[in-house]
């Protein structure tokens, strides 16, 4: 594999993206739209490479977090629907309009900018309407007594001008939760979902084009709430139970080499802080790889790296560029030699278990230091 001058890398297997869609949507059946989540650099791994692959694929729609991610992806030439699922600002409107990118729509102070800036423009700003049906994040809040506010507000949104509300969605905030508390907020939010979704058509009298809520967890494990289009995002990526439990393929295999080696006495303190300390003469290898990379410090002599001759325990604390591993037992180790961060041998989702966190901020951390390496 090609490397570079500090040889430490990301492979994205963009076969791997193209098979977890093929068989995503072998799942949800040919009726159902799909949207892939490609924002924050699509987790990581390049929106750029990923939407051209979702283009070709003959996908439905992107999503991406901001106008400027909107933007990127336009002027790279991905033509296909994008949606922006967080805030714009309002002075943005005209050129979300001139390279037709839609924008959810989050609440009435938000309608009522974005409209009167389309009809400034002269133009037509395509948006989906966000409910918060639990989330407690973006939308327009229908749970907890606020049906009746919340429903009449986005059938004002939807008759103002210069706004065509082409689509309605909500995000689930337990989907990928396995208890049973978890399911039924799962299931209650969907119930309410629909709830407005039909109070509002009949105010309206007429359906709303596009209508979505999956994420991975309810792609996996919530048929019913396909609706018209699913909006994966890790699913998509290959990792974590339910990318294991479909048999999908990881996407990310993380590298580096090894740049220097050195065999220290016993007595010896590794790193900053002395965190680990040898009891034995031991041979140490220093990985140019470290949180400025994107490793995070918490996982500091707590897992281990893959190499040619099996996992080799990380030494002391992950420094801003580089980390130590212990190759003691492993003569052909050598200067130069390949190491696996994550990804084939080394489970993104067990790292992530490690330092007690989620294989989304794993790979959203890889910084833009280190090169993607497609194939
Ligand atoms: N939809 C929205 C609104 C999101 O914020 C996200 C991710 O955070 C997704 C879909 C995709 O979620 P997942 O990666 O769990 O499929």
């Amino acid at each position: 594999m090609e490397s570079t001058l500090r040889r430490t890398w990301a492979e994205v297997n963009l076969d791997a993206i193209a098979y977890n869609y093929t068989k995503i949507r072998e799942k949800i059946g040919s009726d159902v739209k799909f949207l892939g989540v490609v924002k924050a650099d699509a987790y990581g791994h390049g929106s750029i490479q990923v939407s051209q692959l979702l283009e070709e694929l003959g996908a439905d729609y992107l999503a991406v977090s901001s106008a400027d991610e909107a933007l990127e992806l336009r002027v790279n030439g991905i033509k296909m629907p994008i949606l922006i699922l967080g805030h714009t600002p309002k002075e943005q409107v005209p050129r979300l309009i001139e390279y037709g990118i839609t924008q959810a729509i989050t609440c009435k102070a938000k309608a009522d900018e974005y409209s009167a800036e389309a009809v400034k423009a002269g133009g037509v700003l395509k948006v989906h309407i966000k409910v918060d049906t639990g989330m407690s994040r973006l939308g327009y809040l229908c749970d907890n007594g606020y049906f009746d506010t919340g429903v009449s507000g986005i059938v004002e949104a939807c008759k103002m001008p210069g706004l065509e509300a082409e689509g309605i969605f909500t995000h689930f905030a337990e989907a990928d939760e396995f208890g049973q508390a978890n399911d039924d907020y799962t299931k209650h939010q969907f119930e309410l979902f629909t709830r407005v979704i039909s109070a509002v058509e009949e105010q309206l009298n007429h359906k709303f084009k596009i209508r979505h809520c999956a994420n991975t967890g309810a792609v996996a494990r919530f048929p019913e709430t396909y609706l018209d289009m699913v909006r994966p995002g890790l699913l998509l990526y290959g990792y974590g139970e339910f990318a294991h439990q479909m048999g999908l393929r990881p996407a990310m295999t993380m590298k580096t080499t090894v740049s220097t080696i050195k065999i220290y006495p016993e007595g010896t303190a590794v790193s900053y802080g002395g965190m680990f300390v040898t009891d034995k003469p031991t041979r140490i290898g220093v990985l140019p790889y470290g949180y400025a990379d994107g490793f995070l410090r918490s996982l500091s002599n707590k897992c281990s790296l893959y190499t040619k001759e099996g996992p080799a325990k990380l030494r002391g604390k992950i420094c801003m560029d580089m980390c130590m591993i212990d190759i003691t037992d492993m003569p052909t180790v050598d200067v130069g030699s390949e190491v696996e961060i994550f990804g084939e041998k080394n489970s993104i989702d067990d790292l992530a278990a490690c330092a007690g966190t989620i294989p989304y901020e794993l790979t959203c951390a890889v910084s833009k230091r280190v090169p993607r390496v497609y194939y």
